[in-house]
């Protein structure tokens, strides 16, 4: 086995979901775009619908389909991008809500699939998806007509508690919902932890789930083991890899593993701190990441290891995320396709 092999705790998912769920009196959903956020949106569904979830949400159609072939009838499956021109014969067979952005998919979808279950997704502030105040002021009483399952909006800024975007948006969200009786959503991990007037009738976590930040009391969902393909002796002054980045200061005994960015392992972590786990024993990666492997310094574990982890409870896809300067979610969206992948529960 020359492959590095991702372990998907699937009990660990559940488990996160059901802590979060625990946090709200209303019902949880979960956002599973972008393949479940690079783990399988058919296994992580089912394995959430198992535990009690029944609402799901993907970005586009596409990903609707793939989710509603893996979970068979009965769950609901949301679409943020709406009803696009195309999409029609998708949401139809597939039993796909679409989450109407605009004046231009309200009249599509009324036309087209007159009867069939949408939500309206209004922008609270975000200006990314949704309608406008004004824009649903003129609309909402046709919306309304044609009894939408859900309204919701999105928060930008949910991440930082302190934000004043997040009351800002919240106020938004009152005036643009109070009084109609419709089961309104606004929060995803973030909003959920910024308490119960953020949480309506449903929230939808997508990060939280995985293990990711801002839920800090996540249970690491990944695990990551890369098989030692190589290992060597270095001299003092010996350097390692691309550009010599890395000089060795002392006699130094390396050891080469597979993957690399072509993984989604950011050549940009090269210089973080980060570590490849002998068990618990942490050793330094060294040198540049390439496409294909990385070199870590294991002269202090005194022995080879045959695998060493990169992902692991201690080392999280938000410490990676740090190393490289971007977030969990990226992480976990890139994670390699020829990742042997073996899940859990
Ligand atoms: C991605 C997304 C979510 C989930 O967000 P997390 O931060 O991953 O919990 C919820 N709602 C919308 C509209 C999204 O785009």
């Amino acid at each position: 086995m020359s492959t590095a092999r991702l372990t998907i705790n699937l009990d660990a998912l559940v488990t996160n979901w059901r802590n979060l769920d625990a946090k709200t009196n209303c019902e949880t959903a979960a956002v599973v775009k972008a393949n479940g956020y690079g783990l399988d949106s058919g296994r992580v569904a089912t394995a959430l619908a198992k535990a009690g979830a029944r609402n799901f949400f993907v970005a586009a159609a596409e990903e609707g389909v793939a989710l509603r072939r893996a979970l068979g009838p009965g769950p609901g499956i949301s679409v943020f991008s709406g009803h696009m021109e195309g999409d029609t014969k998708l949401l139809r067979e597939f039993q796909l809500a679409p989450m109407l952005n605009s004046l231009d998919q309200m009249l599509r979808h009324f036309e087209s699939l007159p009867g069939h279950a949408f939500g309206v997704q209004l922008d609270s502030g975000m200006n990314r998806l949704g309608m406008e105040p004004a824009e649903w002021a003129a609309v909402r009483d046709i919306a309304l007509g044609q009894n939408p399952v859900l309204l919701m909006s999105h928060l930008a800024c949910a991440d930082e508690p302190d934000h004043a975007m997040n009351a800002q948006q919240l106020n938004v969200f009152h005036e643009m919902t109070d009084g109609i009786e419709v089961p309104r959503s606004l929060s995803a991990t973030g909003g959920i932890l910024l308490g119960p007037d953020y949480h309506f009738d449903l929230c939808r976590p997508g990060i939280g789930l995985y293990g990711g930040q801002p839920f800090g009391d996540a249970v690491p969902v990944v695990t990551l083991d890369l098989p030692v393909i190589q290992t060597r002796d270095l001299m003092p002054g010996e350097t390692v890899g691309y550009g010599n980045t890395w000089t060795a200061a002392r006699p130094s005994r390396i050891a080469t593993v597979a993957a690399g960015y072509a993984d989604g392992l950011p050549r940009a972590m090269t210089n973080g701190g980060l570590s490849a786990y002998a068990g618990d024993t942490p050793c330094p990666v060294v040198g540049r990441i390439s496409m294909d492997l990385i070199t870590i310094d294991i002269t202090d574990l005194g022995e080879d290891p045959a695998m060493l982890t990169l992902l692991n409870e201690v080392q999280t896809v938000d410490t990676l995320a740090d190393a490289a300067g971007t977030i969990g979610y990226e992480i976990l969206t890139s994670m390699g396709r020829r990742y042997a992948r073996t899940y859990q529960g």
